[in-house]
């Protein structure tokens, strides 16, 4: 399989070729599409060249270039969980349904940062994002669906993971490896991070993702944030972070700013 990651400022997007065509998992923040044009260039490929988006879940740094990709190419089909399209509509990061950082130390890393970046131009994350109003053509997915249904000409499914957000789904490939969005990541580990995203709505949902992964025969995790990684490290971490240390305020005020 030629996977090709067009790392981004802090999302990895990654190309799956298909035939003549290429298979997009997720996209980045809608601040990044010159990044992103530009990435494209470099290992030579052309927006037209893309079949498929496949959406992980509606967060403002997976789906932020979705609106561009389509202006550039309109026949692209977009695939995400049926709960993204009411979510991609809003145009914010979902809280509503909870959620928080995982431990202390993330929430003093963030208030950090913010202290920093203040007034500094550094790009301030709104958690907003342009809405995105699903099309005719768009596929949305429920419960388990082959990659084959969707005109997708390679062995491997998509799964419902949620637990980092309700529509958050991973891309099983049947030789093992795994997309999965936010359902796992492999960044900020020295902040006790422990291969769980920074943000999530329902920690025992989202470990109870990582056991469907498990169940599901993978082998090397690709994440949307940090490098790739076995999928023992999923088995050795699964319950580390406990659901009580999570911090649970700090994503919301932020989100008011
Ligand atoms: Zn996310």
């Amino acid at each position: 399989m030629e996977i090709i990651n067009l790392k981004l400022k802090v999302t990895n997007c990654f190309l799956i070729k298909c035939e003549t065509k290429y298979i997009l998992i997720d996209t980045g923040y809608e601040y990044e599409w010159e990044l992103f044009c530009k990435k494209l260039k470099d290992v030579s490929v052309s927006i037209n060249e893309i079949s498929h988006i496949i959406l992980t879940h509606h967060h403002d740094d997976h789906c932020g270039l979705l609106n561009n990709l389509l202006e550039a190419n309109k026949d692209i089909r977009v695939v995400m969980s049926h709960l993204a399209k009411d979510l991609l509509l809003k145009g914010e990061n979902d809280i509503t349904h909870g959620g928080g950082l995982v431990n202390k130390r993330i929430s003093l890393l963030f208030s950090l940062e913010r202290l920093i970046s203040n007034g500094k131009g550094v790009v301030k994350r709104t958690l907003k994002f342009n809405p995105y109003k699903t099309r005719e053509n768009d596929i949305l997915v429920k419960g388990e669906t082959q990659l084959k249904d969707i005109g997708v000409n390679l062995q491997g499914k998509i799964i419902e993971t949620p637990g980092h957000s309700i529509d958050s789904i991973s891309i099983m490939f049947e030789d093992g490896n795994s997309f999965v969005g936010d359902a796992a990541a492999n960044f900020l580990q020295f902040a006790g991070t422990k291969y769980c995203v920074v943000f999530i709505c329902d920690m025992d949902e989202y470990y109870n993702s990582w056991r469907k992964i498990i169940s599901n025969h993978a082998k090397e995790i690709f994440p949307a944030h940090g490098r790739p990684f076995n999928v023992k490290k999923l088995k050795a971490n699964i319950g580390k972070n406990k659901r009580e240390n999570m911090v649970m305020n700090l994503y919301s005020e932020r989100l008011e700013r």
